[in-house]
C-alpha cells in the first residue's frame, strides 16, 4: 500500500458519495491521519508503506475520516479546526464553523477603531460579543490588541466550552473568568481579561449596569423554512441553535435591537452580521430602536453582510472618556 493509492481510493469513495471537493478533502484527511506535511507527502507518496503499528493506526483513522466525510460531516469538524482572521480555531459540532463572511464584520470593527483613534492613543475599553459560538469574532478582535476587556455570551454551554478552549490557546495572556468575580474587583486583577457568561442574549448579563464600547453578534438568522434547503454539511451537522432565526429569520435582531442600547455607552457601536436580504429590515429595526448612522456593508462576494449602527451620544464625549482611561 502507498500513500498515493490511499489518496486515490479515498477520492473515489468521496466521489461515489457525491461529496464536493473530493480530491482536496481526501488529501487533507490523509495528511492529518499520517501527521504529514505536503512536502513529505509528495516525496514519499509512491513508496510502499512499512507494516508497522503507526501506519496501521493511520490507515484506520484515514478510512474513519473518509467515512465521516462521505456522510457529509464538514471537513472542519473532522479535522477539528478552521482558520479565521489568520488564527486557527478549534471547532466541533456544537458551534457554527467560522465563515469568511464574518471576517467582514471583524475588519469593520478594526477599521472603525483605527479611524476613531485617528492617531490618538485611545483605548477601546469593553467589547460584548453575543452568540459567540467558537468565539471567533471576540477572540480575533482581542488578539489584534484593541480591547482591554471582552465579555462573551452564548446560550449553549457546549459552545462556551469551545470558546474557552480557543481563548486558552489563542489568548494565553488573557485572564479568564466565568463571571464569579464581581466586575469591579476585576479591574484590580488585570487590564486584560475575558469573561464568559452563559445565557439567552442579554439575560447572561443579569441586571448588570455596565456599558460597552462595542457590541458584536452573529446571531442565528436563517428563516426556519430555508433550513431544509441548506447543504447537508450545514443542515445535518452544524448546530440548528446557531442557524434558526425563526419564521422570518429576524427573531434575534428584534431582541438585540430592543435591548442593546441599554448596554452601550453614548457613541458606542453595534455590529450585526446579517443574511444577504436582511439589510433593510435590520436597519429599520435599529432605526426604530433609536440608533443613528445606520450603514449596511457588503462582504467580499458583494452581498449585504453587516449592519453597523451608533448609539446616540457625542463622539467627543466618548473620546474624552477614553482618554481618561489611558
Ligand atoms: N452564514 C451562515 C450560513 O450561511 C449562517 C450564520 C447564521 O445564521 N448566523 O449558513
Amino acid at each position: 500500500m502507498t500513500l498515493f493509492r490511499l489518496l486515490t481510493e479515498g477520492t473515489h469513495a468521496l466521489e461515489r458519495a457525491k461529496a464536493p471537493d473530493a480530491k482536496q478533502d481526501a488529501r487533507q484527511l490523509l495528511l492529518a491521519a499520517f501527521h504529514l506535511d505536503m512536502v513529505h507527502f509528495l516525496m514519499n507518496r509512491m513508496q510502499e508503506l512499512e507494516e508497522n503499528r503507526h501506519n496501521q493506526m493511520s490507515i484506520k483513522l484515514y478510512w474513519e475520516m473518509i467515512d465521516r466525510r462521505c456522510r457529509r460531516c464538514p471537513l472542519q469538524q473532522i479535522l477539528g479546526n478552521q482558520e479565521f482572521m489568520g488564527l486557527e480555531f478549534y471547532v466541533n459540532r456544537h458551534v457554527l464553523i467560522p465563515r469568511q463572511d464574518t471576517e467582514t464584520l471583524v475588519e469593520l470593527v478594526l477599521a472603525d477603531m483605527e479611524h476613531r483613534r485617528n492617531g490618538e492613543r485611545l483605548v477601546e475599553n469593553a467589547l460584548l460579543d453575543l452568540c459567540t459560538g467558537s468565539g471567533c469574532i471576540a477572540i480575533s478582535l482581542a488578539a489584534r490588541g484593541g480591547f482591554q476587556k471582552i465579555t462573551i455570551t452564548d446560550i449553549s454551554k457546549e459552545a462556551l466550552k469551545v470558546a474557552e478552549r480557543n481563548i486558552r490557546t489563542l489568548l494565553p495572556n488573557w485572564l479568564l473568568s466565568r463571571g464569579e468575580i464581581p466586575w469591579r474587583e476585576m479591574f484590580n486583577i488585570t487590564e486584560k481579561m475575558v469573561e464568559i457568561l452563559q445565557g439567552d442574549l442579554f439575560a447572561a448579563l443579569w441586571e448588570d449596569s455596565r456599558k460597552y464600547d462595542v457590541i458584536t453578534a452573529n446571531p442565528p438568522y436563517i428563516p426556519t423554512a430555508m433550513i431544509s434547503v441548506l447543504e447537508p454539511e450545514v443542515r445535518e451537522h452544524e448546530p440548528l441553535l446557531a442557524l434558526d432565526g425563526a419564521e422570518d429569520g429576524l427573531r434575534y435582531y428584534k431582541r438585540i435591537a430592543a435591548a442593546a442600547g441599554g448596554y452601550l455607552k453614548p457613541g458606542g457601536r453595534i455590529y450585526l452580521e446579517i443574511g444577504f436580504d436582511q439589510g433593510g429590515k435590520v436597519g429599520k429595526l435599529l432605526e426604530f430602536a433609536g440608533y443613528e448612522k445606520i450603514v449596511v456593508h457588503k462582504d467580499l462576494a458583494g452581498k449585504d453582510r453587516v449592519v453597523v449602527a451608533v448609539w446616540p451620544g457625542s463622539e467627543e464625549g466618548w473620546k474624552e472618556n477614553q482618554k481618561k482611561l489611558v
